[in-house]
């Protein structure tokens, strides 16, 4: 049994954090969010006052936090994670956050004389709750080997990407063709459903054929067609659109500062920021379905 110490108990890290109970370690978690800690606690957790109490004595630290700004409070504050933890604890940053800040992350970290990996996770809260997420890793070879061993009762695949930052950038450009086939499916659902196609028919076809993807398997936009998907509640948030638009917008910076063209990507981002500009950005982000039927505040 091992320590682990949670920071970022959301929809992501309330459901890892519990698969971490379930294999049999102690984890001590903390959120500024009362809610994410209360259901955090009903699975197993110890609820922790503060960064300070979670890390002390930690075989481990693992952050699961919105962005890149949260991430660099959580390590960096007066009590955060490099002031307060000891040098032999592991850092794990699973957060989906920029390439500058995760560079930043691992430099503060090394500086400090601790091991640190950048390693975030695709599988949406689904995978998340099932232990079957893919992490992606970057950082020195041994700290990624000793990583993968927390890591295991999390995930179904873990895969070293190579050095720092590494891990930041497969999650970027994975995210960015998620978001794309999202918007795809989205189109395909609607007008499917205009030609007089059953849902479920057509969801039928187009998850045996070309048109299948991960989103129209997860996250199908149109009701009752998948049990994991937030259409069936509402939209309520399994990925809101406001870090769907934070992960397509760090595609977006990335492919700027390698002059690579993303037309399809730039117009996506333009539609989740539809939905945060209509006050929908902590909905879920298969809620872009509403801009092609034309449903949204109808
Ligand atoms: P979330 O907003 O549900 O959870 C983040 C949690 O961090 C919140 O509970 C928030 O209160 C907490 N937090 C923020 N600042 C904090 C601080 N200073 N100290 C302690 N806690 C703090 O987000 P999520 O959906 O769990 O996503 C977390 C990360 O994982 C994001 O970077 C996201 O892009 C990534 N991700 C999400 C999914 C998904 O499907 N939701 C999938 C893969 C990766």
């Amino acid at each position: 049994m091992s320590v682990i110490a949670w920071i970022g108990l959301g929809n992501m890290g309330g459901p890892m954090s519990a698969n971490m109970v379930a294999a049999g370690h102690e984890v001590r978690g903390f959120d500024v969010n009362p809610d994410a800690v209360a259901t955090a606690v009903a699975a197993g957790v110890t609820a922790a006052a503060g960064i300070r109490e979670a890390v002390a004595g930690a075989d481990v630290v693992f952050t699961m936090l919105p962005k890149g700004e949260h991430a660099r409070a959580v390590y960096f504050g007066d009590d955060g994670v490099l002031a307060t933890a000891d040098t032999g604890t592991l850092l794990v940053d699973s957060s989906t956050i920029d390439i500058e800040t995760a560079q930043t992350l691992h430099d503060a970290a090394a500086a400090a004389g601790f091991r640190f990996v950048d390693a975030p996770v695709s599988g949406g809260m689904s995978g998340a709750t099932a232990g079957t997420l893919t992490f992606m890793i970057g950082g020195d070879a041994d700290a990624v080997s000793d990583a993968t061993t927390f890591i295991e009762p999390m995930a179904a695949n873990i895969i070293p990407t190579g050095g720092a930052t590494t891990g930041q950038a497969a999650k970027i450009c994975n995210n960015l063709m998620l978001f794309i086939n999202l918007a795809a499916t989205a189109e395909g659902a609607v007008l499917a459903e205009r030609l007089g196609l059953d849902k479920q028919v057509f969801w039928d076809i187009a998850s045996v054929s070309s048109g299948d993807s991960w989103a129209l398997r997860t996250w199908y936009p149109i009701k009752d067609v998948v049990a994991t998907a937030a259409s069936n509640r509402d939209f309520a948030p399994t990925f809101t659109a406001t870090l769907a638009s934070k992960d397509i917008g760090l595609a977006i910076a990335a492919a700027r500062a390698t002059e690579t063209p993303l037309e399809i990507g730039e117009h996506v981002a333009e539609l989740f920021q539809r939905l945060i500009d209509e006050g929908e950005g902590g909905k879920d982000c298969s809620m872009i379905v509403k801009l092609v039927d034309g449903s949204l505040h109808a």
